[in-house]
């Protein structure tokens, strides 16, 4: 039915310029959303669109196969078809400048090349610096702490604790736990989150926890009006990263949050952190140092992670690469820009599940979240200059109200570019998220 003749004439009389004109604001931008959803499926003839569905299929237990046996001669045919196919898609949906454009766009809408090279093209000249003075600095954390058992029961109760401070709405919403956690969103009434609970690390589930919550806070705090509608959700990838990321990295890893509630993470597990004292956890949580697994990576180096992943994806939609050279070209930019090489591609190239499922563009989402969030953040520290304050009151709910009224409440309403310039008054920047770690890892590491 979505892509039915019938269809197509009721979205082409609703984007008529008569009808549309006097259409509102919401009525205009949910036609809108559908027609773009309309437009690229009809463009796929459904024997091809069948064809990836298989094949996308069949490729995610090859590639979990090839991960586990270090193995990617087995998974690169099926790799080699995902591209093709995806080029096949590009040139039947047409595209502007580079081909990669238009597989950008489908996670992050208006999102180019262009933009990216620059904006991460800046971020890498002052990352790379700021990673080497890091890691030359004789003041490291003393994470020693963190090798003991943490009862689970605990973990999980410290979860729920953080999320009430946060403001999640467990009329809306519940916590479980999972392999690799996530928030799913059925409606705004119903926000689930999932987390994981390592019994030797304290930390990995907090922050997860945090992290899942920034995203459901937004999913539950859609405006009443857009229930029901198309653009009731988050707008792009980018924006809903910056949620998550803003409370998990510049919220639940700054010292302000962990002076409030150090004490009842050391509470809640008795006698295990009488002898670490909150300076020890904060540099221990803001720990730096370049690794292998992007999941697994501190908020500096991630953008590396990512840098590597998007120049791999351009690479492969203009032509310049080949898959059978990924392995090779993947360890030489970890090399370059990480100053480390994977001992396998296991923990190289196969590491991550998005390509197998032919999940191209989605990867700078990451990065954008983070600028994202580090320029709302500016904002909002210039309209709330005693944010940290109430950071470290415990007063978090001013926080979430920001949040809600500037970006949740608003869906799909307006495009990411458009929602970052009414809130923050100018396009994305890359240059806050610089100044702020900047700023934080100076401060951490003594620099
Ligand atoms: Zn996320």
């Amino acid at each position: 039915m979505s892509v039915s003749d019938k269809m197509g004439e009721l979205l082409q009389a609703l984007s008529d310029p008569g009808v549309s004109g006097e259409s509102d604001n919401i009525t205009r931008r949910m036609v809108e959303e559908c027609k773009k959803d309309y437009d690229r499926n009809r463009k796929i003839p459904p024997e091809l669109n069948q064809e990836y569905v298989v094949l996308t299929s069949k490729a995610e237990n090859v590639w979990e196969d090839a991960k586990h046996n270090d193995d990617f001669a087995s998974f690169q045919p099926y790799l080699e078809k995902i591209v093709a196919i995806n080029l096949q898609f590009i040139d039947l949906w047409g595209y502007e400048g580079h081909k990669y454009n238009t597989l950008l766009d489908m996670y992050e809408p208006g999102m180019t090349v262009e933009k990216l090279d620059a904006v991460f093209g800046t971020l890498r000249q002052r990352a790379v610096p700021l990673l080497q003075a890091i890691q030359a600095s004789p003041h490291q954390p003393d994470r020693s702490f963190l090798q003991q058992q943490f009862a689970k029961e605990q973990q999980k109760q410290f979860s729920l604790f953080i999320l009430k401070e946060l403001g999640y709405d467990f009329e809306a919403g519940r916590l479980d736990e999972t392999v690799h956690p996530f928030a799913t969103g059925l409606n705004p009434g119903d926000v689930r989150i999932t987390t994981r609970f390592l019994p030797d690390d304290v930390v990995s589930a907090v922050m997860a926890t945090v992290h899942e919550c920034g995203h459901a806070l937004y999913e539950q705090n859609i405006g009443e009006e857009l229930y029901g509608t198309n653009l009731a959700g988050g707008v792009s990838m980018g924006i809903h990263e910056s949620q998550s990321r803003f409370w998990e990295n510049m919220i639940g890893r700054s010292k302000a949050f962990w002076n409030r509630y150090y004490g009842d993470l050391q509470r809640h597990f008795p006698g295990q952190l009488d002898s670490t004292d909150v300076d020890t956890f904060f540099h221990a949580v803001n720990h730096i140092e370049p690794s292998l697994i992007r999941i697994e990576a501190d908020e500096l180096t991630y953008n590396l992670h990512i840098m590597v992943r998007y120049e791999i994806e351009k690479g492969l939609f203009d032509g310049s690469m080949k898959v059978a050279d990924l392995p090779e070209i993947w360890n030489a930019k970890y090399k370059e820009y990480l100053g480390i090489v994977p001992p396998s591609n296991s923990v190289g190239v196969l590491q991550d599940v998005h390509w197998s499922g032919g999940s191209f563009g989605y990867f700078p989402s990451y990065s954008l979240g983070n600028m994202y969030a580090a320029q709302l953040l500016n904002t909002l520290q210039q309209q709330m200059p005693n944010l940290f304050e109430l950071v470290e009151a415990g007063n978090l709910q001013p926080i979430k109200a920001w949040l809600v009224e500037n970006i949740h409440r608003h869906g799909k309403l307006y495009q990411p570019n458009e929602l970052i310039r009414r809130v923050t008054g100018e396009e994305l920047n890359p240059e806050y998220l610089i100044k702020y770690l900047e700023q934080k890892y100076k401060a951490v590491y003594g620099l």
